[in-house]
């Protein structure tokens, strides 16, 4: 196997009619996933897509979504998954910039396509989950009788153009090959023990790194993956029963909502022997409320658009280490570089800026040699922006992302710190924190607390309870109390946007 668009063929004949998909409106086994994705490679090449064209993917979670990645993978596309949360404009602006060949889009939103489409500098192909006029249905690809494209994949070209988050601005177009996207599911999935009898339960988006590895990782073993068009706490919880789901994967804040839904107390989560979090800190509380309550261990991990899935996670059976990121994945180097000077370790134990380098590390930013350059080091060590510790068995502490520190008084503060202990207040369903000018200390750190539904926390109370886990300086002086906090499509809670809503 040279790519992800290999692993179909590959597992395929092995696991014929085992369902490797399932979602709300469809089921497929591993034969009909293969030969639907071979209709899509040969009806896309018919089209006149050919080897190494950006073919993009603007849909939620859906049957069709993974059909049409495959599909274009063996193609010999290059395949740009694309969150769904984009605006037309945004779309309009990374379509531009892949210089997409063709998109997909599910049927309600091709007209909106369709329409940004001609102002495009070349004509583009749209591919629509449905009849819509003006569009190729994706019935038709389906349909193709020509033969499946023999297609020779070099691992070290790009596989996939794969935009950031978006958290802390502008996303950026990171340019994975086959061999980092491959390499990264087999990690991971070798990392969490992902085998036949799987049935993996998740809302992760299919365009986001963390989704890719979990369904692809899934599928390279044989596993199911029960995959949810958008997170609904209610919904998720079901699902584990209904399938009997071995994992359960998502970022912390998806865990926050099982944990505040009303259908918890009755859930069957039984099943499960492992789940995955990450994308975001999760506070300790959280993985303990959770473990306790269904019994299975929650496995932290650390992933980035930019090494094309994971860089560090935990072994199933390794011994826990709370509140850790976990090690770097087999074969993969780590370090935590000085902040003032990169080319030195920071000692160990104290924070630096955590530095991945190895087979996963993304090609560069797509159509961006200067973004590339600020990243990438001439020796291959890829900046995170996160602020990390590492310990001398080399388990990751993450501390939180560089650019988001607030500065008060001349001391550092972290929000991810001041979040970590203010979830641990019983009367805390969700917290994010973040800095407000302030004219005496520059800044100041601000809670924003969703409250645990019937509850009503008071600012002093929490404000009080902060003083008690954290240095003086560190403690929020102002708690907002809000009703949700707002998030990617991911699930990640956008700090930027919560400041920005609140400060005129
Ligand atoms: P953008 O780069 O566009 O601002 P983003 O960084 O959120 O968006 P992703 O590539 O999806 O885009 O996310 C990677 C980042 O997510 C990491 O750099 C890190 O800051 C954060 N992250 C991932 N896993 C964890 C974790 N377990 N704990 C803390 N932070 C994490
Ligand atoms: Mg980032």
């Amino acid at each position: 196997m040279d790519g992800p668009g290999d692993i179909l063929r590959a597992v395929g004949p092995r696991f014929g009619d085992k369902p490797a998909l399932v979602t709300a409106t469809r089921t497929l086994s591993f034969a009909e996933l293969d030969a639907l994705s071979d209709r899509v490679a040969a009806g896309l090449v018919a089209r006149g897509v050919t080897a190494g064209r950006p073919v993009s993917l603007y849909a939620q979670n859906r049957w069709e979504w993974v059909v049409a990645y495959h599909g274009a993978l063996k193609a010999g596309a290059v395949v740009n998954p694309v969150n769904v949360m984009l605006t037309p404009e945004e779309l309009a602006f990374v379509l531009r910039d892949c210089g997409s060949a063709a998109v997909f889009t599910s049927a309600e939103q091709a007209p909106t396509v369709l329409e940004l489409t001609r102002d495009l500098p070349e004509p583009l192909t749209v591919v629509a989950f449905g009849s819509v006029e003006g569009a190729v249905a994706f019935d038709e690809l389906l349909a193709c009788e020509e033969p499946t494209p023999a297609v020779v994949t070099d691992p070290e070209e790009p596989s996939t153009i794969g935009y950031t988050s978006g958290t802390t601005g502008h996303p950026k177009g990171a340019v994975q090959s086959h061999r980092a996207v491959l390499l990264n599911c087999a990690l991971t999935a070798t990392m969490h023990g992902r085998r036949e009898d799987d049935v993996v339960v998740t809302a992760l988006p299919a365009p986001h790194v963390y989704g890719n590895v979990v369904i692809n990782g899934t599928l390279l073993a044989g596993g199911t993956v029960v995959l949810m068009e958008r997170f609904a706490a209610g919904e998720a919880l079901r699902l584990i029963g209904e399938h009997r789901a071995t994992l359960f994967e998502g970022v912390p804040a998806m865990y926050a909502m099982l944990l505040a839904d009303p259908g918890l107390a009755d859930a069957d989560l039984s099943s499960l022997t492992r789940c995955t979090v990450g994308g975001q800190t999760i506070p300790l509380s959280t993985i303990e409320r959770w473990q306790t309550r269904s019994g299975a261990p929650l496995i932290e991990l650390w992933g980035m658009t930019e090494v094309a899935g994971l860089g560090t996670t935990h072994a199933l059976h390794a011994p826990p280490v709370p509140g850790s990121i976990g090690v770097a994945l087999p074969g993969i180097e780590l370090r935590i570089a000085d902040l003032s000077d990169v080319s030195r370790n920071a000692p160990t134990g104290e924070p630096g800026e955590l530095m991945v380098r190895g087979p996963i590390v993304m090609s560069g930013y797509h159509g961006n040699p200067e973004a590339t350059a600020e990243t990438i080091e001439p020796d291959g060590w890829l900046h995170t922006g996160d602020v990390a510790t590492m310990d001398a068995t080399g388990h990751v502490f993450v501390v939180d992302r560089r650019k988001d520190m607030i500065i008060t008084g001349g001391y550092n503060v972290y929000p991810a710190e001041v979040e970590r202990v203010l979830a641990g207040h019983p009367k805390v369903a969700m917290v994010a924190a973040g800095p407000v000018p302030d004219d005496v200390r520059g800044e100041i750190a601000c809670a924003y607390v969703v409250p645990v539904a019937g509850s009503e926390p008071t600012e002093d109370e929490l404000v009080d309870y902060a003083r008690e886990h954290l240095a003086a300086y560190k403690r929020p002086r102002l708690v907002r109390f809000v009703e949700t906090l707002p998030a990617t499509s991911t699930g990640k809670i956008m700090r930027r946007e919560l400041i920005k809503q609140f400060t005129p």
